[in-house]
């Protein structure tokens, strides 16, 4: 068992099933963008920009609705680094260039992997969606 499920599993957490936990876990390979302790960011599998990749705690949580002042460290950690990567990853500097940071939260929100996770797009227009 990995650290990041035992530390699922001490939180009582049910994340057996998520698809993020797993990739977190290595156990479904993503093209890495990033790692450290607590974050992994990966290329999304089906981008609609010419950037696209996601940023997830390595720990299960499953949308921005379970977020609380335990995870203000976490999630400025998230909105600090995004920046960085997009540069990395090849959008072009703010203000010609820039990204979008999105997070989807519930049906109405369009999430569809309830593991929480930011979407960063950029790159030249037109893109797919977005
Ligand atoms: P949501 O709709 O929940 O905000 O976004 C989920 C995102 O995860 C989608 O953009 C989708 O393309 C991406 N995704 C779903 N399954 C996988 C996968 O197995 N690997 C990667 N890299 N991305 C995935
Ligand atoms: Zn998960």
């Amino acid at each position: 068992m990995s650290s990041v499920e035992k530390h699922n599993h001490a939180e009582g957490v049910s994340a057996d099933n998520c698809l993020f936990c797993k990739i977190a876990a290595g156990k479904i390979p993503s093209r890495k963008v990033y790692e450290d302790d607590e974050l992994l960011a990966f290329h999304d599998i089906n981008p609609w920009a010419p950037v696209h990749f996601l940023m997830i705690p390595k720990a299960h949580i499953a949308s921005m609705a379970q977020v609380g002042p335990e995870h203000e460290s976490l999630l400025g950690r998230m909105m600090v680094l995004a920046p960085r990567l997009a540069l990395e990853q090849g959008c072009r500097p703010y203000p010609e260039g820039g990204y979008r940071i999105v997070t989807n939260t519930g049906a109405e929100g369009g999430q569809e992997v309830h593991h929480l996770h930011i979407h960063v797009m950029g790159g030249p227009r037109p893109w797919l969606r977005g």
